[in-house]
């Protein structure tokens, strides 16, 4: 399964010859326009003699797919031809063509059970349809291990107490060099009290602020998925009544031209709710996230588990509910789970992008979650008393004599020791 770019078809063609040249049996499957691309490099590897079947039929068999219909002109197939002329919107229309891809890639395999899949980094959703079928996907990267190499040095931003065992398996076993120079949101000192300068309206930080010092302390749920993640009218539903059913507090920032109408997802009785004006402040466009995270009455963050929120959580000692939807953030939901032990998962199980349809998650749950996180049971008390722990070990690691401090030290004495002379 090749990406739709030249750069993408051609490797995989030509390792197609050399499976073929094993002894394997290969179908690439492909649409129309590209498989009229890569026809020669396939009749090719079939007419060589070395490709090692005895059988008549091609050892390489191209499975042509009708390109989805996304309002893309006609035969627009492959990136090389998107241009800018095109207009912004064909680009996400490609994107969304390559989603729509999954549904004939599952029949494809129901019908014709391979031993294997090899399918390009760009077809995410393939590593869980081939599972699916319980068929072993290899991920097929286009580019070199020097590359790979290079984009695994780094500065992370995280701690060494944060996560020890894998500093230690990412530096001693991999063999890595990383410096951790993280929290870097605790860059200031008084950033839990001035929050970070940013282009907040000062209206929205005073309201939203005013409205959390009347709450008694830790009681307020604080809900913000980062700046890409939308919602559909159906998840947002769930989302508000499961606000409403948890009985809890909450500050909600629903990002801007996201559900702007009401009408579509506000679920009976919730407008009522809202303008009541006690149980919840919404937000819509940016939000002081470090400001509200660090209030006294906050007790718990409902997040996406992107990296810089769930590390701004840790910072100012916030447990968490893990609602993940894709790149690492299902990464960051088992570290902060089931390996950190400060939050508490919503139980998202499909990964996609902002552009894919998600399964909607009810209601019940959403409070369900919320509770277990900010009441009074056993796993709640541990998960907060874990958060506050690794708030002060986060802060320690960023000042003097912390391990952040001198991982920095160590970076800067590096670059000094390597400046050109005059
Ligand atoms: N952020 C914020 N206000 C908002 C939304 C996001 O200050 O209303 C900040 C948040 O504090 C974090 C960043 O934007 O520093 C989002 O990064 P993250 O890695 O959490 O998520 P992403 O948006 O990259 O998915």
């Amino acid at each position: 399964l090749p990406f739709f770019a030249p750069g993408h078809l051609i490797p995989v063609v030509d390792m197609a010859a050399i499976f073929s040249a094993r002894g394997a049996r290969c179908t690439i499957l492909t649409t129309p326009v590209n498989a009229d691309i890569i026809r020669p490099a396939v009749d090719r590897a079939n007419d060589s003699d070395c490709h090692g079947t005895d059988s008549p039929s091609p050892a390489v068999d191209i499975f042509v797919v009708p390109f989805p219909d996304v309002g893309l002109p006609p035969g627009m197939e492959n990136l090389m031809f998107l241009t800018p002329a095109h207009g912004a919107e064909c680009p996400l229309k490609f994107i969304q063509a390559v989603q729509l891809l999954r549904e004939p890639f599952d029949r494809f395999m129901a019908a014709n059970r391979p031993d294997a899949v090899v399918s390009d980094s760009f077809f995410s959703w393939s590593a869980d349809a081939a599972a699916e079928h319980g068929v072993p996907r290899l991920v097929f990267l286009g580019s070199s291990v020097f590359a790979r190499c290079c984009s695994e040095t780094m500065v992370l931003n995280s701690f060494h107490e944060l996560e020890p065992d894998y500093v230690e398996h990412f530096r001693t076993t991999l063999g890595r060099r990383a410096w951790l120079v993280g929290p870097v949101a605790l860059a200031s000192k008084d950033m839990a009290k001035r929050g970070r300068p940013d282009n907040t309206e000062a209206h929205v930080t005073e309201g939203c602020l005013r409205w959390m010092d009347r709450k008694p302390a830790g009681s307020v749920v604080y809900v913000s998925f980062g700046t890409f993640t939308s919602f559909s009218p159906a998840e947002l539903r769930e989302l508000a009544r499961g606000l409403d059913l948890s009985g809890k507090d909450f500050v909600w920032v629903i990002s801007s031209g996201t559900g702007t109408d009401g009408s579509e997802w506000m679920p009976e009785g919730f407008a009522e709710l809202m303008a009541r004006g006690d149980r919840g402040f919404i937000i819509r466009g940016w939000a002081p996230q470090t400001l509200i995270l660090n209030h006294h009455a906050l007790g718990g963050f409902m997040t996406h588990c992107g990296w810089n929120s769930a590390l701004e959580a840790v910072s100012a000692g916030v447990p968490m509910v893990t609602w993940p939807r894709y790149a690492d953030q299902f990464y960051n939901e088992k570290l902060i789970v089931e390996v950190l032990k400060v939050g508490v998962s919503i139980g998202a199980k499909d990964f996609a992008s902002p552009l894919e349809g998600h399964e909607v998650i009810g209601g019940e749950v959403i409070a369900g979650s919320i509770g277990r996180l900010m009441g009074s049971g056993e796993e709640g008390d541990a998960v907060r008393k874990k958060a506050k722990d690794l708030s002060v070990k986060a802060r320690s690691a960023m000042e003097k004599g912390g391990s952040s401090y001198g991982d920095f030290g160590r970076l800067m004495d590096e670059l000094m020791a390597r400046r050109s002379p005059g």
